[in-house]
């Protein structure tokens, strides 16, 4: 690829930052494209990050997406932040502005709606959701149920603690830990936002015996794709997606600020990006 003079710029903030599919993501949108444009990985340790996102402007990048362990830093170094990101509380896109001042979002949201509204037929106002876990992406998922109109959102994490935090600011149904296979009679959704169930981590225990068969079920960890609680919900008959889809639609709108053009989610996309 030849950058010209006028390449319009834009990266991901991590650390580390090696393992992440979004140059690849947004590489292969801007190759669809033919944009003249680059988004690289830029590693950037914790007591460098301020001055990092500060450099934005002054490099002439139109923006960058964050991810850990910089997304809190990001809320607090943005000059403006949209209302999701607000409610949430961290930042995974900043967008240069006119002025240089950085306006900070928060698209994970955003993400998990797009994928589970393109890839079935659940609406937020077909019955309660149940939310396994209470840590950053839970947040998000909480914000985007609501949003879309869930009657209840009940929420349930090892820790009942952080459940309790949640459920207390954004109204939510706490369920103990211990009693989560009981939370999901009656729901319409269930979606594991905890790390069980990932690679390398423990399995997710969750009888799904009270499920109902109609009920749609999500797992936010896309590694594996088929996590052991998707495969058991398909084998009795639910209907499930995977965690790919939420990654690929959270960066559609950093690349629409950034480049001017709406990216699509498509199975060659997924195919691309599950390559690497
Ligand atoms: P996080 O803030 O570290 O939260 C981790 C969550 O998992 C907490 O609720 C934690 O419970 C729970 N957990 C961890 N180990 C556990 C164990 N042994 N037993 C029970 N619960 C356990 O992480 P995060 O950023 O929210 O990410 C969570 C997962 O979502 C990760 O696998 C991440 O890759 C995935 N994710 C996917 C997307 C996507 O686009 N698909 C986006 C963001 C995140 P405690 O509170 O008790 O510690």
């Amino acid at each position: 690829m030849i950058f010209s003079g006028t390449t319009a710029l834009a990266g991901i903030f991590g650390w580390p930052i090696s393992h992440s599919r979004s140059p690849r993501l947004h590489g292969y949108w801007l190759q669809e494209h033919d944009i003249d444009g680059a988004y690289v990985a830029l590693a950037a340790p914790p007591e460098r990050i301020e001055d990092a996102f500060r450099g934005l402007s002054a490099l002439g990048f139109r923006g960058a997406n964050v991810t850990i362990p910089h997304k809190i830093s990001a809320l607090k170094a943005c000059d403006t932040l949209d209302d999701v990101a607000a409610r949430i509380g961290a930042v995974n896109t900043i967008i240069v502005q006119e002025d240089g001042s950085l306006l900070g979002r928060n698209t994970d949201a955003f993400g998990f709606l797009e994928n589970l509204h393109q890839e079935s037929d659940w609406r937020g106002d077909k019955g309660p959701a149940v939310v396994l876990g209470a840590g950053g992406a839970a947040r998000a998922v909480c914000v985007a149920l609501l949003d879309a109109g869930a009657p209840e959102v009940r929420i349930t994490n090892r820790t009942d603690a952080r459940a309790q935090a949640l459920a207390d600011e954004f109204g939510l149904t706490l369920v103990p830990w211990n009693d989560r296979a009981d939370a999901l009679d009656g729901a319409a959704l269930v979606a594991n936002a905890t790390s069980l169930g990932m690679v390398g981590q423990p399995a997710l225990e969750l009888s799904v015996d009270a499920l109902p068969k109609s009920a749609l079920v999500h797992d936010i960890v896309y590694t594996p794709l088929e996590t052991d609680l998707l495969a058991r919900a398909r084998a009795r008959g639910n209907a499930v997606v995977d965690g790919l889809g939420m990654l690929l639609h959270q960066g559609r709108p950093g690349f629409e600020a950034w480049f001017g053009v709406s990216p699509a989610v498509t199975p060659a996309l997924r195919k691309f990006v599950l390559e690497s």
